[in-house]
């Protein structure tokens, strides 16, 4: 039976979308690409709030978050960590050998700008990678006031934010917050298939990458820079999905990027309410997501029972993320997913656990 997902990521994807990606294919080399690259860019920096880059790579986010830290530091990286794709974050940067070193706090905490500030002002640092929304505990890190932080104080300190989990929901206001790489997969907020990953990059970032001696290949800003001017990408481009992203796009637009984080907010303070008052709420109340929402399991249910009652219905949920597994679930509500889809899921949870 087909599940309508309520996870945080891969997200549930409208008909129209899926037909979007049913297009003819066109060669990436042809008129008929560049001018399909030339109608998502500016979408995407309309969505995003930017008049610099937005380059598409064809990869999951994995791939960018490694790429962004290899070209981001001639000094060294300071790794924030307060959940598993965070610490995921510092581990690719250590596996690619780029110096760097990590300021950690416990899960189901965030990252303050006053704990940046405190490590930044050792001087060693000339970037610094923040997870926006830590899809593991469901806290999202203020990283406006970070950036502002590191602005005021820190101005060779480039601001790399994986967006993956909030982008196309948070409303992201790049050029104002002044950041400098931010990216997202396209499997979660934006609500379309796997497999593109969506990249702004201010021109500090790309200043530079141009410095930095090995910056990899397939994830090189200068390189994508050279197509980018062309409407096109160094390797072939996840051409289906971004024939569904340009369909996507609009649709984001027409509801309004303020609009769709309203949206999102109002998902959020729903599931919120219905954690409190039946299990309780994992994390800092000062730092939750808007997107996704991890709650405790106060009354200790089997998440793995209750997610095959909820697959007989047409639905998934998460389990907790690693360490958390047993002792939390999540509720994604993020994407297309209506304030309706929301309020029929938990009364679907009301009536299995028999809460209501
Ligand atoms: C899902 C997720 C990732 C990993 O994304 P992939 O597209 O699977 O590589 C990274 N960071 C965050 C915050 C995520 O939610």
């Amino acid at each position: 039976m087909y599940k309508k997902l309520f996870i945080p990521g891969p997200t549930h994807v409208r008909d129209e979308i899926l037909q979007a990606q049913a297009a003819p294919m066109i060669g990436h080399r042809a008129k008929e690409y560049s001018d399909l690259q030339a109608q998502v860019t500016p979408k995407l920096q309309e969505m995003l709030h930017t008049r610099q880059r937005v380059y598409l790579f064809a990869s999951s986010s994995t791939g960018v978050m490694e790429g962004s830290v290899r070209q981001a530091s001639l000094k060294k990286v300071l790794c924030t960590v307060c959940g598993a794709f965070s610490k995921r974050w510092y581990e690719i940067t250590v596996a690619n050998g780029v110096p760097c070193d990590k300021l950690e706090v416990p899960m189901g905490e965030a990252i303050t700008p006053a704990l940046v500030d405190k490590a930044l002002s050792s001087g060693e640092y000339d970037a610094i990678a923040v997870v926006y929304n830590e899809t593991s505990t469901g806290i999202m890190n203020p990283v406006p006031e970070i950036a502002a932080l590191a602005h005021e104080k820190y101005p060779d300190v480039l601001i790399l934010v994986d967006a993956v989990s909030c982008m196309a929901g948070k409303d992201i206001l790049f050029d104002e917050w002044g950041l400098d790489v931010c990216l997202a997969g396209v499997q979660k907020c934006f609500a379309l298939p796997a497999g593109l990953t969506v990249c702004a990059v201010s021109d500090r970032a790309m200043e530079r990458a141009r410095q930095v001696p090995n910056r990899g290949y397939y994830f090189d800003f200068v390189e994508q820079d050279k197509y980018y001017q062309k409407n096109q990408t160094p390797a072939t481009p996840a051409i289906s999905l971004i024939q569904a992203l340009n369909v996507q796009l609009d649709a984001i637009l027409a509801e309004g990027t303020a609009e769709r984080e309203a949206r999102h907010r109002e998902m959020a303070e729903i599931v919120r309410a219905w954690a409190k008052k039946n299990f309780g709420l994992y994390g800092d109340e000062d730092y939750l997501s808007v997107t996704v929402t991890n709650i405790a399991n106060t009354r200790g249910i089997s998440v793995g029972d209750l997610n095959k009652e909820l697959g007989k219905r047409g639905a998934m949920i998460s389990n907790g993320y690693g360490a958390l597994k047993e002792n939390c679930f999540r509720i994604a509500h993020m994407g297309d997913l209506q304030v309706s889809d929301i309020e029929w899921l938990l009364c679907q949870i009301d009536d299995i656990l028999g809460l209501a």
